[in-house]
């Protein structure tokens, strides 16, 4: 990489606001603007204007495609490649692309989940381009970001409900806004700073494990005598081989205008973190999807593979995403951020009210946004929030709070009782708020911290229902506040009963004490939804299908073909996993320890034969442990392929996902428990797969 050209190559393969204003016609790029900022529909002739100056641009840097870029239910990207070639009168080709083309695209959509939402015959779906996240190209064809519809209009992607939940709340904090006078602002926009986690191990030692290749997580593996507990990895100097990996993720991921800005290791061995410079919710949402996807293609590269599973390997640390996430105005206020004046801090605590009253409203929401097969081995274990969603504040900004509640004073600089519009705040230090770990949703200075992401997971989903269920506490507010008579009162009291009503979401201890699952879930009366299966019903619940219905997020149908998507993709995940250890145990386990122990009978009969007074005692009791390993091993594996069988006649994905739940799981857990066991008392020679030793220190 030429690292004094940094600022040069950044960029250098998106078609951004400087290329736009550099290559398009004054009248063209401001009215391309308004739609972007405004949400203004594209007139054809500028649309054609547009597609023009990008096809000769994505030509002048190499690329020979177009593609729709879009999101579908997969949870990753789909992209359909078409030339830019139309033939010419005299037998050659034009390059050609038009405004028709990069608005629309009609992709074959029987092949991406819908959950019943389009009918068989009806296989046609609609791309629409998506003007507020910027082209880019990627392997010589320009991406165009598009949102994904069946025919008649229902969305089967991630971005539709997430730009039809910033259009929520944008359209209710500007009521908010306009009640503190804030008349200026023309939208507000909520950002998102994902940070990533992921793992990177040696691709030889990868390809040897059908269940890292097949599931991206060990099914399988007994622990190694050094894991993370000597905490010495975290921030530790990055290897050789990690640190040209990062390099050249950095150098493809600027190329793509993707703001990579801090990179470390993370807690567990060979486990790292990437953490980008803030952007739009969208654009955020675009970039991590692509980050993911350029992550696994540069570890390729340099011999590796990068794991995105949120639990690669158990008894190990897995790997999440924070959500970093805040709302702001287009002139450039950040609505999270404590103000200067008194008045702005009223807005900033009305704005805070409304996160806690949201994520206490919506708790199911936020908890099944996150959940998948792969994140529910990590939340309440210990190592990732707890599956009960809760708010960390802080103590400083508790205490401004409970003197609002109580109208008592508040020790600040002057000790007063605050009235909200007359009494400046405090200024909040983001280092005194962001100790506590364990919390699922954490107040850091001026943004919101979920935690409770799985690194593998879209942001879509966790942002969909956080923008929506803050625009209705936002609604609620408005609708009383333009009400009021007196303003500053009613605001007042609002807070205060906000605050009261909704103190029980509001935790700052430990998360992951026995005491605070009780406090919460027999105290509070918060929901513990343990399991994908647990939470995922919960999106049909009347409260919630009304509340995302209200602000135009989902229809109905909408909300119901997704949770039957959700719940199919964790059926269908464990279900391979299920098939992926019986394959492996009976292939590759069973005979591998058979092998073994026969060679320890052959020993022993050998060496009694050799002389009668040999005790053989590590032959005798590996081999007779070993033995009743494999008789439990095989009545376990019986087991779980009876539970594999049962689970194919289930017609209803509410009952699969129960029986995965009660039944498949636990069978795939003992099961384990047991080749974990035989591993230990097996020599490595025989042992038919690379052990968590090998994989986990497998790069430096
Ligand atoms: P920490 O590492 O302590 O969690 P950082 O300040 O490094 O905190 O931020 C982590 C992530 O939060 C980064 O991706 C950063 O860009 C993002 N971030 C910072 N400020 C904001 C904000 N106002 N809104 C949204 N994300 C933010
Ligand atoms: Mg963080």
């Amino acid at each position: 990489m030429d690292y004094k050209n940094v600022p040069e190559l950044f960029g250098s393969l998106v078609f951004d606001d400087r290329v736009m204003k550099a290559r398009l016609s004054d009248e063209v790029y401001a009215s391309l603007k308004k739609t972007i900022d405004e949400n203004v529909r594209l007139e054809n002739s500028v649309a054609d204007a547009v597609a023009e100056e990008m096809k000769n641009w994505a030509i002048e840097h190499g690329a020979t495609h177009f593609t729709h870029w879009f999101q579908p239910l997969t949870g990753i990207t789909a992209e359909k490649h078409d030339s830019f070639i139309t033939p010419s009168d005299d037998g050659g080709v034009l390059m050609e692309f038009s405004g028709k083309e990069l608005i629309k695209g009609e992709p074959d959509a029987s092949s991406f989940p819908s959950g019943g939402l389009r009918a068989t015959f009806e296989a046609r779906g609609y791309t629409a381009w998506d003007p507020t996240s910027y082209a880019f190209i990627k392997d010589h064809t320009l991406c165009i970001p598009t949102a994904f519809c069946s025919y008649s209009g229902e969305a089967l992607d991630k971005k539709t409900p997430l730009l039809r939940s910033m259009q929520a709340i944008n359209r209710q904090a500007k009521r908010i806004l306009k009640l503190f006078g804030n008349d200026d602002v023309k939208y507000i926009r909520t950002c998102v700073g994902p940070e990533q986690e992921y793992f990177l191990i040696d691709k030889e030692l990868f390809d040897k494990r059908p269940d890292l290749k097949y599931t991206g997580r060990t099914l399988f593996g007994a622990m190694p005598p050094k894991g993370q507990e000597m905490d010495d990895h975290y921030f530790g100097v990055i290897k050789p081989r990690v640190a040209e990996f990062m390099e050249d993720l950095n150098e493809e991921l600027w190329k793509l205008g993707i703001l990579a800005k801090t990179e470390h290791n993370e807690v567990a061995p060979a486990q790292h973190e990437l953490a980008p410079i803030y952007s739009t919710t969208n654009v955020a949402t675009d970039s991590n999807q692509l980050t993911m996807e350029i992550m696994k293609k540069v570890a390729r590269r340099h011999g590796m593979v990068c794991l995105l599973h949120e639990k690669p390997f158990a008894g190990v640390n897995g790997s999440g995403k924070h959500n970093n996430w805040s709302v702001s105005t287009d002139t450039g206020v950040n609505l999270l951020s404590p103000g200067k004046t008194p008045y702005e801090n009223a807005q900033f605590l009305l704005f805070l009210v409304a996160v806690i009253q949201a994520v206490d409203d919506y708790q199911d929401l936020l908890r099944l946004s996150v959940a998948t097969a792969g994140n529910d081995h990590r939340l309440g274990a210990n190592e990732a929030p707890p599956a009960i969603i809760s708010v960390f504040l802080g103590d400083e900004l508790t205490a401004i709070l409970n003197a609002i509640k109580n109208d008592t004073p508040y020790k600040g600089a002057e000790e007063v009782k605050l009235k909200l519009g007359v009494h400046a705040l405090p200024r909040f230090f983001r280092d005194t708020t962001d100790r506590n770990r364990t919390s699922p949703f954490a107040f850091t200075g001026n943004k919101f911290e979920f935690r409770s992401l799985g690194s593998s997971n879209s942001i879509a989903c966790a942002n969909i229902m956080l923008n929506s269920a803050v625009a209705e506490s936002l609604r609620q507010y408005a609708d009383e506040l333009e009400q009021a008579e007196d303003f500053e009162t009613a605001l007042h009291e609002l807070i205060k009963r906000v605050i009261t009503e909704h103190e029980r979401i509001l935790f700052d201890g430990n998360g992951y004490g026995e005491e605070w699952i009780k406090e919460a879930t027999e105290v509070r009366g918060l929901s513990n939804l343990k399991t994908t299966a647990d939470a995922m019903p919960h999106l049909l619940d009347k409260k919630n299908v009304e509340m995302l219905v209200k602000h135009k997020v989902f229809t109905e149908t909408e909300a119901h073909s997704r949770c039957e998507i959700m719940l199919e993709n964790y059926v269908k995940t464990v279900n391979i996993e299920g098939l992926t250890m019986v394959d492996m145990v009976r292939k590759n386990y069973l005979p591998a320890i058979e092998r073994y122990l026969y060679r320890l009978s052959q020993t022993t009969v050998l060496m009694r034969q050799a002389s009668p007074n040999v005790k053989c005692k590590y032959e005798v009791s590996t081999l007779e442990r070993l033995s009743e390993l494999t008789d439990y091993i095989m009545d376990a594996v019986i087991d779980l392929e009876g539970a594999l069988s049962t689970f194919k006649e289930f017609t209803d994905v509410f009952e699969s996902s129960a029986f995965v739940r009660d039944e498949m799981l636990p069978k795939m857990e003992t099961l384990r428990k047991y080749v974990d066991e035989a591993e230990m008392l097996t020599s490595q020679k025989d042992w038919p797969f690379p052990s968590y030793g090998q994989l986990l220190f497998s790069v430096y």
